[in-house]
């Protein structure tokens, strides 16, 4: 037996016990005839006493271990004299009476503990090292509990795990594809699910009626601090359900999930906002609804053909009022200027209003407007003393308000509204059914093409298919968009509606689709689900700003595993197998 305990749990409780302890040298120091050691396994760290008056060998042989060398110490637990209140063990530490070396190390490229000095590229590159600091390993562990918790609460509810295979065909998630040649199939490729969307709603078909699965999903997009190729969904669908039925059981797994891992009641019903209010008072489709600060829209008759040329043309004029914040300075008003004109945002510039303590408003376009036009303003912005309104105007209304969403989120942030450790929880619904892009000059489906319309609104399928709204649902948790889901057509000839609606004729439809809409003709029950994003919903509970500090191997955001040095070329004799040739672009 290597260790009769672990470097976390010895407590004053254990005096005088004679225990082994097997784990990894964090460091040691020298002092007065006395060396210590801090040994490190997953559970904690132990101080180790060698003693030069006691055991001049042993000794020696402590203050020849170099970082991270692998060890194993018998000793017994004493009271340590010099206490650390900082960690779980620092009542006791362990007087050694003998040691084994399990294995030497190489000086580590950065120091292994919490506050490191390792930059994150030879953080990834030496990731299993930089697994071994307790802050990465708890995000980790925590990401274990949360699945535990899922399985726990949805198997109660009779849902069963499913897998589902990983080398299909397309799925139509909206992103590129990664796809696998067929060493089997010359010249034809599988490619990796976007997400198991079609095999949930086929198990439907085949009456398994509540199914989940936390799954490996890929998208080839552009990366972000909350986008990884690969990342992993909680997938689920039911049978015979409405939509309310589907936000009932999945609110619950989500109060759930805050009571066992946050230990957070949520009593509430957690509020439900249609897109069209989301938009508007938000300008986003995930509102942050940890603090108010809606946006106003100012009507055009109140602003136009007063001489201020940029309200005379803008399409729109909205703003939000920032509580508290009437004496912003001149230059932290030119900062959130630059911040709303940077290209990200492209914002025109930016207008401002302070309230004055007697509630007269202050503004940058003063000189335009009489003092009861600038009272209106103040009206319509619910504004007080000592706020400050700002204002953005654009050609397009729903560019604008993103622009506003941007504008604030950053003043949210600045009056210390987006605390990480409170959260609010949002249903967003009534998405629209589709998006009119017009750089194609075509629908693109919103969510994808198995969402239901409106029951409502199908008939306006063909005369005005924009304004069809769907049976379509996003969870929101502090303004991160943490899962979404929808009711599916369930019904083969309105899903071939469907397809036409995207642009699909009759047969690529069959080709692509053939095997849904065949299965559709069996009898397929009503059914809807949804799917989390597992990374992000961890990284939301572990406060971090980034999902890759909760997925133990990441891609950083060239999509590259430095550590493995993926992707990497491959031979020219596989080429030949899976019968690819590269030519050099
Ligand atoms: N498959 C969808 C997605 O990945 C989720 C769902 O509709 O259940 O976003």
């Amino acid at each position: 037996m290597y260790r009769t305990k672990t470097c976390g749990e010895l407590r004053l409780s254990n005096m005088g016990a004679t225990v082994t302890l097997a784990g990894w040298v964090q460091r040691s120091r020298r002092m007065g005839g006395m060396t210590f050691v801090d040994l490190r396994d997953r559970y904690g760290i132990t101080q180790l006493v060698f003693n030069q008056d006691k055991d001049a060998d042993l000794c020696e042989q402590a203050n020849k271990l170099g970082r991270e060398f692998v060890i194993q110490v018998t000793g017994i637990v004493s009271e340590r004299s010099n206490k650390n209140a900082h960690i779980p063990t620092g009542d006791i530490e362990i007087i050694v009476a003998g040691m084994q070396v399990l294995n030497c190390a190489a000086t580590p490229p950065f120091t292994i503990e919490d506050d490191t000095d390792g930059g994150d590229d030879i953080r990834m590159k030496y990731r299993y090292l930089d697994l071994r600091r307790h802050a990465v390993r708890a995000n980790l562990e925590l990401r274990h509990q949360m699945t535990a918790e899922v399985r726990n609460y949805l198997g109660g509810k009779s849902f069963i795990e499913v897998e589902t295979p990983m080398l299909i065909s397309s799925t139509p998630e909206g992103a590129r594809d990664f796809v696998v040649p067929s060493r089997m199939n010359p010249g034809q490729f599988y490619a990796l699910p976007q997400s198991p969307q079609t095999f949930k709603q086929l198990l439907m078909v085949s009456g398994f009626d509540r199914y989940f699965q936390i799954v490996k999903c890929f998208r080839d997009e552009d990366l972000r601090a909350d986008r990884q190729p690969e990342f992993t969904q909680i997938d689920c669908e039911m049978s015979f359900v409405e939509q309310d039925d589907v936000l009932c059981m999945f609110e619950g797994m989500t109060k759930h999930l805050f009571k066992s891992i946050r230990n957070i009641e949520l009593t509430e019903p957690f509020p439900r906002m249609t897109w069209a209010d989301a938009m508007k008072f938000y300008g986003s489709d995930k509102p942050d609804i940890r603090f108010g600060m809606k946006i106003a829209e100012l009507p055009a008759e109140l602003l136009r053909g007063h001489g201020f040329a940029p309200f005379n043309s803008a399409a729109y004029v909205g703003g939000i009022c920032a509580e508290g914040a009437a004496a912003y300075t001149r230059k932290q008003i030119d900062a959130l200027t630059d911040f709303v004109k940077r290209p990200q945002i492209g914002a025109k510039g930016l207008i401002y209003a302070r309230v004055e303590a007697d509630g007269s408003l202050k503004s940058s376009v003063d000189k335009f407007y009489s003092p009861d036009e600038l009272l209106r303003i103040k009206y319509l912005f619910g504004a007080g003393p000592g706020d400050l309104i700002l204002i953005i105007y654009g050609d397009d209304a729903m560019k604008t308000r993103k622009q506003l969403s941007e504008l604030r989120l950053e003043m949210g942030g600045r009056l210390g509204l987006r605390d990480k450790n409170s959260f609010a929880c949002l249903w967003v619904v009534d998405f629209p059914l589709l998006e009119w892009s017009e750089a194609d000059g075509r629908f693109y489906a919103m969510h994808h093409p198995f969402t239901s319309p409106k029951p409502e609104d199908v008939h306006l399928l063909d005369s005005d298919p924009g304004a069809v709204s769907a049976n379509a649902y996003d969870m929101v948790i502090n303004g991160v968009e943490v899962g979404g889901g929808s009711i599916r057509i369930h019904d083969s000839e309105l899903q071939q509606r469907m397809f036409r609606l995207l642009g699909f004729t009759d047969e690529q439809a069959l080709a692509r689709f053939g095997f849904l809409t065949n299965a559709f003709r069996y009898g397929a029950p009503p059914h809807g689900g949804i799917a989390y994003g597992l990374d992000r919903w961890v990284s939301l509970f572990a406060g971090l700003d980034s999902i890759r500090d909760c997925i133990a191997f990441p891609k950083n955001t060239s999509g590259r595993d430095v550590m493995i040095d993926a992707p990497s070329t491959i031979d020219a004799s596989q080429l030949e197998e899976l019968n690819l040739s590269i030519t050099a672009k």
